[in-house]
């Protein structure tokens, strides 16, 4: 596709958008065109022109070369998409990071596994944890009773060799129940 006003070959357009600071600036679109000679560029609400009269709009979109509207026919329409974004189970962090370990072994004879208790040394205090999961970066740990765990670098948590007397607490939730893992 050609300028219209140039006559150079457009590889992409530049858009005005508003960053988070309500600045804006320019990014550089991709375009589809049809058989109908429409020319398409997807936009978000960030966009300069969004709400703006069609004239207006088409102050924002220009070639990269003349930095003018590309096209003779000053016709702009948009349309609202709404994009639905849904998660398949094995996308959770702990599935998206790595396999998991049976166990992680930590200097000597330290060895950690999935239901240890473990001690994380947070700054100057330390909290109690057990851990979900383990990767070869750090373990998924939960500190509290929801289910989702926090990574943990393994420098900075040691097992709670006594924890099998933690019998009441409700750290991870249901996760530890049913005899998982
Ligand atoms: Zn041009």
């Amino acid at each position: 596709m050609k300028c219209e006003k140039c006559g150079r070959l457009l590889t992409h357009l530049d858009v005005n958008f508003f960053d988070h600071e309500g600045a804006d600036y320019e990014q550089q679109l991709p375009f589809n065109e049809y058989d109908t000679d429409a020319v398409e560029v997807e936009v978000t609400q960030n966009w300069t022109g969004y709400d703006l009269s069609e004239e207006e709009m088409a102050e924002t979109i220009y070639c990269p070369h003349c930095r003018q509207f590309p096209f003779k026919n000053p016709e702009i329409q948009t349309f609202d998409f709404t994009r639905v974004v849904m998660f398949k189970q094995s996308t959770a962090r702990e599935d998206r990071e790595g396999s998991s370990l049976d166990e992680y072994r930590y200097g000597g004879d330290t060895v950690f596994r999935p239901g240890d208790y473990i001690v994380y040394r947070n700054g100057s205090r330390y909290e109690i944890g057990r851990i979900k999961s383990l990767r070869p970066d750090g373990a998924f740990v939960a500190y509290h009773s929801g289910e989702t765990g926090a990574k943990t670098p393994y420098d900075l948590m040691r097992p709670l060799v006594n924890g099998y007397v933690l019998e009441k607490t409700t750290l991870g939730g249901d996760y530890f129940k049913e005899g998982r893992p």
